[in-house]
């Protein structure tokens, strides 16, 4: 008995460790799946696998382009501060603009601040395929500006209580899109839906000294902002932002939070999200990838299981077990209307670790 556990310990430990075998035992067809793993292996992108096909690598070029409209947007929103004449006007400008919401394309209600400039702990594969880059050329203006007034507003102390009623709003609103999911596949709509809120569907938790590096660079002036806003910036505490949401998910322990972050690697940040993620209404998903060393790829794991977060893995073979993400495998399964986020629910409620491939 006690020989065939180890056995099949043993070759679940094999499968785990070869990126086909592992698509392979998550249904995926092992032609498909060496296709995915040869790709990726052609490309040299610090990966096990990806879809092929679906890949769209990030140039220099391509940042470039987005940080100028990016610093366009911030350019915009101080000239419109700035003709405002006190700060409690430019506040509740910011607030009022903030915006947490859902479409028909996110479903979900879902809050995002810009890329990269919001992203402490982004690695070499975020430069290379950043997951909220992928729609690049349709970053509108519009948008842009939106990340930048969601981010500054987060920057006021008033962020979590302006916050609250308008995220309530906007989970209820989402309802309707996600009982339109649940038609739309065929299935029968839940009496009672969940009342769920994404963070993060573009950037991260941000730390304050990484933001403050990152508006110098786009040509902000750090001191003329903290100015127009009554706040000193970089007075904050590195962790303002992850307590942001700390005191905004106990407000409303009725609706379950959930995002993926690689801030857990900022060690300022880390008992903030501790703490986040050990409220009750919380899901946090510690995002692991091989342009990690594996060292660091442990310490999330160890901190995943110590307290009670999970891990999603870009686009590499699991290290724990972990499912392959239905939404992903239906599209390379090619299935006609694949189940979307507010209908498999996995991650909102951390059922399990994911697998994601790089797409
Ligand atoms: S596993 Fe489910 S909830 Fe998680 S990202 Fe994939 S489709 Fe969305």
């Amino acid at each position: 008995m006690v020989s065939i556990t180890v056995v099949e310990e043993k070759k679940s430990k094999q499968m785990l460790s070869d990126p086909v075998e592992y698509l392979v035992s998550q249904g995926i067809p092992r032609d498909v799946a060496m296709k995915m793993v040869t790709k990726a292996r052609q490309k040299g992108i610090p990966a096990d696998f990806e879809i092929p096909g679906r890949v769209q690598t990030i140039s220099e070029s391509m940042w470039n382009k987005y940080f100028s409209q990016i610093k366009e947007a911030f350019n915009e929103v101080i000239t419109e501060l700035k003709s405002l004449p006190s700060i409690d006007e430019r506040r509740r400008w910011l607030l009022e603009n903030a915006r947490f919401g859902s479409t028909k394309k996110t479903i979900l209600a879902t809050w995002r601040i810009p890329a990269m400039i919001t992203c402490p702990g982004a690695t070499e594969l975020c430069r290379l395929a950043c997951y909220a880059l992928k729609g690049f050329y349709m970053l509108s203006p519009a948008l842009a500006k939106e990340m930048v007034i969601n981010l500054l507003a987060s920057l006021l102390p008033e962020f979590p209580d302006y916050m609250v009623p308008k995220i309530e709003r906007a989970v209820r609103e989402s309802i309707k899109n996600i009982a339109r999911a649940y038609r739309e596949l065929g299935k029968p709509v839940p009496q009672k839906l969940d009342l769920i809120a994404r963070l993060h569907d573009s950037g991260d938790f941000y730390s304050i000294s990484h933001l403050i590096a990152w508006l110098r660079k786009l040509g902000v002036d750090v001191n003329e902002l903290s100015k127009l806003l009554g706040i000193d910036i970089a007075k904050l505490p590195e962790d303002w932002y992850v307590r942001q949401w700390i005191k905004i998910a106990k407000k409303l322990p009725h609706i379950k939070f959930y995002t993926y972050t690689r801030s857990w690697r900022i060690p300022e940040l880390v008992p903030a999200l501790i703490e986040f993620a050990s409220l009750p209404n919380t899901t946090l998903y510690l995002s692991v990838d091989k342009a990690m060393p594996p060292h660091e790829i442990e310490k999330a794991i160890n901190l995943a299981k110590r307290y009670g977060m999970k891990i999603a893995y870009t686009g590499m073979t699991p290290l724990t077990p972990a499912i392959l993400c239905k939404y992903e495998k239906e599209k390379i399964l090619k299935v006609a209307k694949p189940t979307p986020c507010a209908v498999c629910k996995i991650c909102a409620y951390g059922s399990a670790d994911v697998v994601f491939p790089i797409h």
